[in-house]
């Protein structure tokens, strides 16, 4: 019963520095400010302009 599927997984990726890490993990630092919860953090310069997805 194991679906091994590599397609989905998401990458993310800091638009400054270049920083890869999967979506959703532990690598990315989480924002939950309001208004700005659940905004991708990159963990390396900080920046909040991530790309999310593949
Ligand atoms: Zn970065």
């Amino acid at each position: 019963m194991a679906a091994h599927n590599t397609d989905q997984v998401a990458i993310s990726r800091c638009r400054r520095c270049g920083y890869e890490a999967e979506s959703g993990s532990d690598s990315w630092n989480r924002i939950d400010s309001p208004p700005f919860t659940g905004i991708t953090q990159c963990p390396d310069c900080g920046s909040t302009d991530v790309l999310t997805g593949r």
